[in-house]
């Protein structure tokens, strides 16, 4: 039996149509909502809180998002309190529809300050989340930028999904405990997808909403991006899988894209052995100096459309950055700025 068969999914097909709220486990209800991507959903949760409701995460912040939202007023919250908001990271899809929200319920919002402070500076355009410092940091990483498109060279592509975010919110923090419900909820901060991730695990239940640091069959985005051009954040998600490891093999794992899975642990094995296997490929690739850019086709084996391209190009850099950080690779630079990497000869 390979490793894959030991993730199981308790619903097998079962997924919630729009609007329908699904119950996975006492007091918890799987909503999805729909993205205009290649990756076209994202599960959120709808937690039993005393005579309401708290909600984990919020999906993209357009019309679309929000009259499903509104299907679910008049249906499983009809008639009782949002008692709380609380969004794992600042993506767009977790919290895009955040401040219709907060307004529309009036509950507060629930963040790590990492990911409430990233998703202002990202929708301000400010803190070096502004696409100007993005593209020239992908320039250095051999990226032609003249061949982009003016509008993923300019502009501010997540306002498009996060229109407005609320200007006060709750800190959440590692190893906090949110009672909902009577039932501890364990904050668990997971880092490399997003800069403070928040996972949360109730051992009563145990159940574990582990956003998207753990999917069930995708892997999660581990990027280097412009305003912070020396990080390691493979080094980060790889490490920070650590904090679940003391979690029962058997728990409930609901992730924010695909299904509700079984088999925490040997998932985590195989994102191991998949960044593993990249970094191997790459550090072949790596014989001859290369850019990010000439290695991604080492990592990638479709074509990628321009918006593939940015994430596609972060993830390059991290595993190269990874290599560099374990000295197997070193960087190159030559007089206009341009990093290639290559393989480490023993001295
Ligand atoms: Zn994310």
């Amino acid at each position: 039996m390979g490793l894959h068969d030991q993730v199981t999914f308790p619903h097998e097909e079962r997924i919630p149509q729009p609007g329908e709220a699904f119950s996975v486990a006492d007091g918890v209800w799987w909503i999805r909502m729909p993205l205009p991507f290649a990756l076209d959903h994202i599960n959120l949760w709808i937690l039993a809180d005393g005579d309401g409701f708290t909600l984990v995460d919020t999906g993209f912040g357009v019309p679309a998002t929000w009259d499903l939202w509104e299907k679910h007023f008049t249906g499983l919250l009809a008639g009782r309190e949002v008692k709380n908001i609380v969004v794992t990271h600042y993506h767009p899809d977790h919290v895009g529809s955040a401040g219709w929200l907060v307004e529309k319920t009036g509950a507060p919002m629930w963040m790590t300050s990492t990911e409430f402070l990233s998703a202002h500076a990202a929708h301000d355009d400010t803190a070096g989340f502004d696409r100007a410092t993005g593209v020239a940091f992908f320039a250095r990483n051999g990226l032609d930028v003249s061949q982009m498109p003016e509008r993923m060279r300019t502009g501010n592509g997540y306002k498009r999904g996060v229109p407005t975010i609320p200007l006060s919110y709750r800190r959440m923090m590692h190893g906090d405990r949110l009672s909902i419900g009577g039932r501890d909820w364990e904050v668990i901060t997971l880092f490399g997808h997003a800069p403070e991730q928040a996972a949360l695990y109730c051992a009563e239940l145990n159940v574990l909403i582990s956003a998207d640091q753990v999917l069930p069959r995708i892997t999660s985005n581990v990027g280097v991006w412009g305003n912070q051009p020396e990080a390691n954040p493979l080094a980060a998600f790889l490490g920070s899988l650590s904090r679940l490891g003391h979690l029962p093999d058997d728990t409930l794992v609901l992730p924010s894209h695909e299904r509700v899975f079984r088999g925490l642990h040997p998932r985590i094995a195989q994102l191991h052995e998949h960044h593993e296997r990249r970094l191997e490929r790459l550090l072949e690739g790596c014989a001859q100096p290369v850019t990010a850019y000439e290695a991604l086709p080492l990592l990638f084996k479709r074509t990628l459309d321009d918006h593939q391209m940015m994430f596609a190009m972060g993830e390059a850099i991290a595993h190269l950055h990874y290599l560099q950080y374990q000295g197997k690779v070193r960087r190159l630079t030559d007089d206009r700025g341009v990093r290639r990497f290559a393989a480490a000869r023993p001295a």
